[in-house]
């Protein structure tokens, strides 16, 4: 019988710590378990992560694949390698941004660093993104705004301190569920509660003590609404925002009126009294994709950031905790190269250009001097012509952009190379496939949304045909530039190794974490600048506080709200919002959920009222700009009157989505788009933009 093995749940970034076993004979994980000694979830795990680490139901991918003609047919990797290098060099030849790549928070640390390595530093290219931007980039920009520096300042250790929990624009009950453990343990306390701002009544919302339900797109000025008054009554910790803060004065003066501002978010200035008090007490303030995902979403993520300073909710039990999504989106963030270099070091400072320039052996004039224009700027480049060749990793444009036929079109017109484990959207587009392996096949490191590395450990081989993640990035980077990896298959400790060296003395120092410490601890929260330290609180040291900007404290930021980028109209009078719905994974490539022939959109009884002589047994379709869907209306009381509300994982809802980005972050707009309902075609689920609704459920 095969071993017990300590690793991690790679579903989301929650990151448990959990016991594998590999089957006896052949390929795969035999069982799964929770493992009491990690630091960070003693044992907890949830259902969804357990099945979808040992039955993932997607349709493997078992060999590589290069298109002739209309097909994709078996090849080997000698060509399929081959045929991409000489693809890339000769795409590279005519301008290094002529390739993208599109990497994932899927990959180990290890995999993301050696594919922004080859991106950056051995194609040079500057359109190389990861669908982490797609989104909590909007939270990354404010804390760089806020803090100087990337991520939550807080850790799970402070969600049983809290005694209010705000919940904004997130839905944690279906997509972090031990996280959510912890915050309903905590917020059912004596003294303690949960209050829940969404437009929609969502899972987390229906358990929650006080629900406010706002109009969809105005996070924004119900926050300085919320900040406005907190100011007005003088309930500001005044001694922390003269300490350790700049820019409170201009805060205020850009503040709205009250009732005006809750006027717009459709709430009365009682409901903005209610959150305001909420701000009283050592207060957690969580928030995801429904705050970030906006034109405005670096203004609204810094608005809420600026509540927890304004009030002085920073310190143990409190704070602004951005909720990530993807397992290893920090560990991404820190170590691929996508918006910083490691280590959160600046992309414009010549000093950090120059250390990781010599540390991996390159001119440093290879280097792009500017980070590129997100996943969506990249698709806006292709459509322009000015990129040949893409390199998708373990993410899903084809289902998970915005405006999926405008993606598809960009996919189809240059040479697409996939890199995956499952057969997904994407996959249909390609020129090349590269099978790879997926977690409890892969050893290497991932980091949790707490900043916590953990080992992640192989407890199956892979299949002849299939390579670990590592090990194409890594040959393929060898072909395009000798020897910028060194031997073939790479040590993943190796690679960690550089990792540590690239990030010691920034901000994100993993220095002091090595694979040894990893085997004897399990996982280690950055910053760890030696083998005793672990990070705890950010920013905070013997009842000081020091942020790593330049004068050490933290900054206040404005922003004007500015309304939604696609307001409705006459000729689209409903508003389309998306969410997580339980049991789902992403774009749905891993648990292969055919359940769904149509995806099911909810709206309001009263609004859907309006609608009767739209409907066919309960079909209808949807309508926006750019795409129409097929879908079965679902009322439900719990989505606001005027808007419809599909799931972000089935593939056809992003045909609907807008592609707006925000100017800031580069995140696009996904929550609120102008549709309409229009008669449905009942003859088939085939959805106007030609694109056949297969019903697999699926977002990265
Ligand atoms: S909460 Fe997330 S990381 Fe933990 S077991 Fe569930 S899916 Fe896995």
């Amino acid at each position: 019988m095969t071993q017990w093995k300590p690793t991690v749940c790679m579903r989301c970034a929650v990151g448990c710590g959990q016991l594998q076993r590999g089957v006896d004979e052949g390929f795969g994980v035999d069982e799964v378990q929770g493992n009491h000694r990690h630091p960070g979830t003693a044992g907890l795990a949830c259902e969804r992560g357990i099945r979808e680490t040992k039955n993932p139901d997607g349709e493997w991918l078992t060999e590589p694949l290069i298109r002739r003609g209309d097909r994709l047919q078996p090849t080997t990797w000698d060509t399929a390698l081959g045929t991409v290098a000489a693809e890339f060099l000769q795409a590279t030849a005519e301008g290094t941004d002529n390739v993208a790549v599109l990497g994932s928070g899927q990959q180990t640390n290890e995999a993301a660093y050696a594919l922004g390595k080859l991106a950056r530093g051995g194609l040079g290219t500057r359109h190389f993104d990861a669908n982490t931007t797609l989104c909590m980039a909007s939270a990354v920009t404010a804390y760089y705004r806020a803090f100087g520096s990337d991520a939550p300042p807080c850790t799970y250790d402070d969600i049983p301190a809290a005694e209010t929990h705000v919940v904004w624009g997130a839905n944690p009950a279906a997509a972090h569920p031990v996280l959510y453990r912890w915050l309903r343990n905590s917020a059912g306390e004596d003294g303690c509660r949960l209050v829940v701002v969404d437009p929609v009544e969502s899972e987390t919302a229906a358990d929650a003590d006080r629900h406010v339900g706002l109009e969809p797109g105005t996070d924004l000025v119900l926050a300085q609404a919320v900040l406005a008054r907190l100011v007005e009554t003088d309930r500001i910790d005044r001694e922390f925002v003269d300490s350790y803060t700049d820019g409170f004065e201009a805060l205020t003066d850009s503040l709205p009126d009250v009732e005006a501002a809750a006027a717009t978010a459709g709430v009365s200035v009682e409901t903005v009294d209610e959150l305001a008090a909420a701000f009283e007490d050592p207060t957690l303030l969580y928030w995801g994709m429904g705050v970030n995902q906006s034109t405005q979403g670096t203004g609204a993520a810094g608005m809420l950031i600026n509540l927890c300073l304004a009030t002085g909710n920073m310190g143990p039990g409190s704070g602004p905790f951005s909720l990530t999504g993807q397992a290893n989106s920090m560990g991404t963030r820190v170590c691929s190269s996508k918006g910083t270099w490691p280590g959160h070091r600046d992309f414009a400072d010549p000093a950090h250009r120059e250390a990781v320039a010599d540390a991996w052996d390159v001119p440093v004039e290879r280097l792009p001097d500017d980070p590129g224009p997100g996943p969506v700027g990249i698709v806006d480049k292709i459509n322009r012509g000015h990129v040949d060749a893409c390199w998708t990793v373990a993410t899903n444009p084809a289902a998970g952009m915005p405006d999926t036929t405008n993606v598809r079109r960009a996919l189809d017109d240059v040479f697409l190379v996939v890199q995956d484990a499952f057969r997904s959207e994407t996959v249909e587009h390609a020129d090349v496939v590269l099978p790879a392996a997926t977690w409890g096949e892969t050893t290497g490191t991932v980091t949790n949304m707490e900043r916590r590395v953990a080992k992640l450990t192989a407890v199956s081989d892979v299949p002849d045909g299939v390579r670990q993640d590592l090990d194409i990035i890594a040959d393929l980077g060898n072909r395009i530039r000798p020897e910028l990896f060194g031997p073939t298959p790479p040590n993943p400790r190796d690679v960690f190794d550089e990792i540590r060296d690239l990030t010691a003395g920034t901000p994100a120092d993993c220095s002091g974490i090595t694979y040894d410490r990893l085997a004897e601890d399990l996982a280690v929260r950055w910053p760890a600048p030696d083998a005793d330290s672990e990070g705890g609180y950010r920013y905070h040291d013997d009842g000081s506080w020091s942020f790593p900007t330049d004068d050490g404290t933290a900054t206040f930021s404005t922003a004007t709200y500015e309304g939604l980028p696609e307001p409705t109209d006459s000729a689209y009078p409903l508003l389309l919002t998306t969410g997580r719905r339980p049991g789902a994974y992403n774009t749905g490539v891993r648990n292969g959920d055919t359940t769904a022939e149509v995806p099911k959109a909810r709206i309001h009884p009263e609004t859907a009222g309006q609608y009767v002589e739209l409907l066919d047994r309960g079909r209808t379709v949807v309508a926006s700009r750019r795409a129409s869907v097929t879908v079965d209306l679902v009322p439900d009381d719990g989505i606001p009157p005027g808007a419809l509300w599909i799931d972000i994982h089935h593939p056809s809802v992003n045909e609907l989505t807008l592609p707006a980005i925000d100017p800031e972050s580069n995140e696009p707009n996904y929550k609120q788009c102008a549709v309409r309902l229009e008669s449905p075609d009942t003859s088939s689920p085939v959805t106007r933009s030609g694109v056949v609704t297969t019903g697999r459920l699926g977002n990265d």
